[in-house]
């Protein structure tokens, strides 16, 4: 769907998958005026497709669009181009299981230009493709290295936005993880350097027995809509849920009082992975005893098995697309 100024949205189109053509001074390339979604199609018992909380994608997606002074797409046009994607590729959706089709929507600038302006062209695009289960031999727990040398986002910034410029700006940072022997980047704040904020693609959960706590929504991190999810799903579990903060030597302190149970993180695409241990230049350590834990286990079955259809979807996250 294209967006030009003075004309809005127009043009709709259902076409094949292929290369799209840019002019080299297209601003994208230079200005990095671009957004995206990332979510679900899962199969039902009942042979038919639904996909799981299209209306936040949708939400989170024009609140990205604000931040880099996009124009919005209506919530309900961004519904209706995932579903109309769904039920063109429904033979892409796995059969059953953890396995999705996984939808792709992102926006970009198409103007040609130099200049340092907020673009006058935009272009709307859904792909897909379909994601086998994130964790073929049973889950596996991560490691994880701190990034003290690096900031992903600082207050005023696009942190709370899902832009391509948080990734790009990532980037280095997680191959220090890497080169640590750790499989993912865990940021801190900008400003003390000391509070957890989430990790490269996935936002972060302590459980403290039955207490579960996520870092509080700061501005400077994403607001996943798991996160968002497994805020409610433990609190109909009887938990007791905050959205708290967290530092560096808190995790450590806790871990080693053994108050601190389980560390998981939790985004679309792993779902819920547990963090087995955490790595820094000045320390590191293994969280609980490394292995999944129960309640990051328990919690990962019930948002699974609601997105799956083999239980209750009491919040109606469910967004049903036929067979
Ligand atoms: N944080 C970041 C930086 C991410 O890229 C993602 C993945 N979208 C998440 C958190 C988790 O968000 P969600 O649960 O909406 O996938």
């Amino acid at each position: 769907i294209k967006w030009t100024e003075g004309r809005g949205w127009h043009d709709a189109q259902l076409v094949p998958y292929a290369p799209l053509s840019l002019d080299p001074a297209n601003m994208t390339l230079h200005y990095a005026q671009t957004i995206f979604e990332g979510l679900k199609a899962y199969r039902q018992p009942d042979g038919g497709v639904a996909t799981f909380r299209p209306r936040a994608n949708a939400e989170r997606f024009a609140a990205s669009a604000r931040r880099l002074a996009m124009p919005e797409l209506p919530v309900e046009t961004f519904i209706e181009a995932c579903d109309v994607l769904v039920r063109q590729d429904r033979a892409w959706v796995p059969s059953e299981g953890e396995a999705s089709l996984y939808l792709r929507p992102f926006m970009f600038a198409t103007e040609v230009g130099l200049g340092v302006r907020p673009a006058n062209e935009y272009l709307f695009v859904v792909i897909a493709s379909p994601a086998g289960a994130y964790f073929s031999g049973g889950v596996q727990p991560v490691s994880v290295w701190l990034s003290e040398e690096y900031v992903r986002a600082a207050p005023g910034g696009t942190g709370a936005a899902k832009t391509g410029g948080n990734y790009a700006a990532s980037l280095v940072a997680q191959a220090q993880a890497i080169e640590h022997g750790c499989d993912q980047v865990v940021w801190l704040d900008a400003i003390e350097r000391r509070w957890i904020e989430e990790m490269g693609g996935m936002n972060l959960y302590f459980v403290y027995g039955d207490r579960i706590v996520t870092p509080e929504l700061t501005g400077s991190l994403l607001p996943g809509i798991t996160r968002d999810s497994l805020l409610r799903i433990a609190a109909d579990l009887g938990y007791e849920v905050a959205e708290g903060r967290i530092s560096v030597d808190d995790w450590r302190a806790h871990t080693q009082d053994g108050t601190l149970t389980e560390v998981f993180a939790c985004g679309t695409a792993a779902v819920i992975t547990p963090v087995g241990s955490v790595k820094s230049t000045r320390a590191s350590w293994i969280v609980a005893d490394g292995a999944p834990g129960a309640v990051t286990m328990r919690l990962r079955e019930a948002l699974l098995s609601i997105q799956t259809g083999h239980a209750p979807d009491p919040h109606t996250w469910m967004h049903p697309l036929g067979a």
